[in-house]
């Protein structure tokens, strides 16, 4: 049997602490379905499609890694594409108490799924999307924490505002 994961997030936009958390979920399944939310209530900076086809460019060298969204419950995408696993990545002691409220909920919806989590790499621990969009927008240097193509993007994003 093929062992299928989903990784879900928003990936606003992807970042190393992502595609660590991404590379190591590779390792270990098969296969491994980036899934992009599309969340409403969140207002992103980049584009569902940008986010997708950011993803796309930086996990290239990654057979196993597919790119994909999704708008609904996380469950009913796993079980569409066969996933019998979500991939989460934690952070910090503050990441885990959320974590663990959606764990639960999914575990109710869908007794068959199973939730891992990968720490972070220690490097990373600090590394949010939101930092990145931060530093970037009062021009930082952002070259240690997002690949060379989203440093571009962000780049363009901040240049035409
Ligand atoms: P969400 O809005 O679902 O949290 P994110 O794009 O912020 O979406 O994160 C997607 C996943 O990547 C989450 O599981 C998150 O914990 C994980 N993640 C984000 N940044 C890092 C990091 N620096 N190290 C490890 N995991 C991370």
């Amino acid at each position: 049997m093929t062992k299928i994961a989903v990784v879900p997030g928003s990936f606003d936009p992807i970042t190393f602490g992502h595609l660590d958390i991404i590379s190591r979920g590779a390792s270990v399944f098969d296969e491994i379905h980036v899934v992009v939310l599309n969340n409403s209530t969140k207002k992103s900076l980049f584009t569902l499609e940008e986010r997708m086809a950011l993803i796309s460019q930086v996990t290239s060298t990654l057979p196993n890694v597919k790119v994909d969204t999704f708008s609904g419950l996380l469950v009913e995408y796993a079980k569409s594409v066969n996933a019998h696993a979500i991939i989460r990545g934690l952070r910090a002691v503050s990441d885990f108490e959320y974590e663990m409220q959606i764990t639960s909920m999914n575990r109710v919806l869908d007794k068959s799924i199973e939730t891992f989590f990968i720490m972070t790499n220690n490097q990373y621990s600090f590394l949010s999307s939101s930092i990145v969009k931060e530093v970037a927008k009062y021009g930082g240097d952002i070259s240690e924490l997002v690949p060379k193509q989203v440093e571009d993007a962000l780049k363009l994003k901040f240049d035409k505002s």
